[in-house]
């Protein structure tokens, strides 16, 4: 425990505790910064993207400093009874050692119960939803003079929600001299109004650049394939680049299990990592994998998420992501430490759209690649196998072996015992037949859905747009196919190839006066 790395920012030995059940063994970014200040006392502006760890950048603090006596000491307001619950589920977990109550209270769940629970006056954080802890207040059963430290989580979220003028009247019901935290991801003007006119003056502020989430130092590759290869593919690319520490990703967990099955079939050594699995196996896996005595982990997002470990070379999506934040979060987990990692991702057509999606949100270049040809990994094998050879011989130290060369060597000429030893090595390193040379990418051209904002009530036809898309793009007719003209708005199919220059040239004018807007349609559910 000691050398686990929250030991050092002040916090009680018993959260520290946690922390490390939790699996956490170095802090955040924002948490390196806002844990000491938010211990100190001072009040602090974080400003930092979903999953950079502000729950318990705030919630380590304040488990550390509470001390247990009548009263609500602590108040959490998050925007969604989602967030609220996910804050209090945490804040249970960081508070196992401790005697700490928390009460979640939020819409849409019997108020009697909430009522209820905190008549018995045992509670000492509140983590609720704006609209009822205000009910709350306002009932006079949730009292809040005792608060001296008061949250503002996702504040931004909370101003979008129209949660402003709750808000205010919450604080108003706290004492002045409490200690104020707050969270945003983003600082819109009444955000920083707030904080002005409900902060201290030596408000501390904490800003984790987005850089920190995304992916600079990251190469990022896809490979498109047939479905039906997918597994061939890995398989070709792990044994190309032989990755010291690579975590592939899988959307579900029977995928997680399934290719774990089939990989360790095949040879290779791989541990699958996800949220079926007991605490107990999950973190014998992941030490495992920071040692470097598991070379390859497959996981789903979830499992992922407490993940911190340096130096992973390559995260491979088997599968892409169902959004672009796991995209980002899944990729972030090679590249740390300002170390160079390589991201790859297997794309079918189908998965095309969602990886312009990811393109255009991340604002980063995904570089289309090939996988390798057996010939390619061959090549690149033997390579390795003659430089390894070449630095043993530099290196001097095989001096045992040679009465066997000797011996060897009066028997058959030199040539053919090298190229002997050669291929008793080169069968020893590849696991996997593969089932050709080049692997068959996917014939079908792809076709990508584009959503237009303009529709039957403005007058559109399909002949209307066709020629509108023509006007601005100069492309072939040929390459626009399915149109769905919907009341407010519709939907153009077009080939792959010419997406981007629609995507780029379309959106900004005018249909029958209706300014017109393209962007990729959302995926179907399938
Ligand atoms: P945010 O509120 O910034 O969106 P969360 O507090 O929800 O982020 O944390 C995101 C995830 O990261 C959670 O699953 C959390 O348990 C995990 N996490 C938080 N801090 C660490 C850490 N120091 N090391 C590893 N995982 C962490
Ligand atoms: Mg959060």
């Amino acid at each position: 425990m000691n050398n686990n790395q929250f030991s050092i920012l002040g916090l009680k030995d018993t959260i520290v505790k946690a922390i490390d059940d939790l699996g956490f063994t170095k802090p955040s970014q924002i948490q390196e910064e806002s844990i000491p200040v938010t211990l100190q006392g001072f009040d602090l502006i974080g400003q930092a993207q979903t999953g950079t760890g502000k729950t318990a950048a705030y919630g380590c603090p304040i488990l550390s400093k509470i001390t247990k006596s009548e009263g609500i000491k602590a108040l959490i307001l998050a925007p969604t009874r989602e967030l609220a619950v996910q804050v209090n589920d945490e804040l249970n977990k960081l508070s196992k050692y401790e005697k700490t109550v928390v009460l979640p209270v939020y819409g849409g769940e019997s108020i009697d119960r909430q009522i209820k629970a905190l008549k018995r006056n045992n509670v000492d954080i509140v983590v609720g939803t704006p609209g009822r802890v205000l009910d709350l207040t306002k009932r006079k059963i949730l009292k809040l003079d005792s608060i001296e430290c008061l949250v503002l989580d996702e504040a931004d979220e909370m101003l979008n929600m129209g949660f402003i003028d709750d808000i205010e009247t919450i604080i108003n019901h706290t004492p002045d001299e409490r200690q104020t935290l707050l969270f945003s991801a983003t600082m819109p003007q009444p955000i920083a109004k707030l904080a002005k006119n409900y902060m201290k003056a030596d408000v501390k502020h904490v800003a984790i650049k987005k850089s920190s989430l995304t992916v600079s130092k990251i190469e990022q590759n896809y490979f498109m394939i047939n479905n039906k290869h997918r597994l061939e593919a890995l398989c070709r690319l792990l044994d190309l680049d032989n990755p010291s520490s690579a975590i592939i990703f899988c959307r579900t967990k029977r995928g997680v299990d399934e290719l774990v099955e089939e990989l360790q079939s095949k040879g290779y050594v791989v541990e699958g990592m996800h949220g079926d699995m007991t605490q107990v196996h999950r973190l014998t896996t992941l030490k495992k994998f920071k040692e470097g005595s598991l070379n390859l982990l497959i996981a789903t997002d979830v499992a992922a998420r407490g993940i911190d470990v340096d130096g992973v070379t390559h995260v491979i999506n088997y599968d892409l992501p169902q959004d672009v934040e796991s995209y980002v979060h899944r990729i972030g987990r090679t590249g740390r430490a300002n170390r160079t990692g390589t991201a790859y991702s297997l794309v079918t057509p189908k998965d095309f759209s969602m990886l312009k999606q990811i393109q255009k949100v991340t604002k980063s270049t995904i570089t289309q690649k090939a996988i390798p040809t057996a010939e390619e990994i061959h090549n690149k094998k033997f390579n390795n196998m003659v430089s390894e050879i070449k630095s043993t011989i530099d290196e001097g130290d095989f001096s045992k072996f040679i009465p066997s060369a000797i011996e060897l060597n009066e028997n058959y000429d030199p040539i053919s015992i090298i190229a002997a030893l050669i291929k008793v090595k080169f069968e020893n390193e590849s696991v996997f037949e593969y089932s050709s040379n080049k692997l068959e990418s996917p014939s079908k051209k792809e076709d990508v859905r584009l959503f237009f904002s303009v529709g039957k009530r403005d007058g559109l036809t399909p002949k209307v747009l066709i020629n509108y898309i023509k006007d601005m793009t100069k492309i072939n007719a040929s390459a626009i196919g399915q149109i769905d003209l919907m009341e407010n708005f519709s939907f153009v199919t077009v080939e792959e190839g010419v997406s981007s220059k629609i995507l780029n040239k379309c959106p900004g004018g005018k249909i029958n006066k209706k300014r017109v807007n393209v962007e990729i349609a959302n995926k179907r559910k399938k």
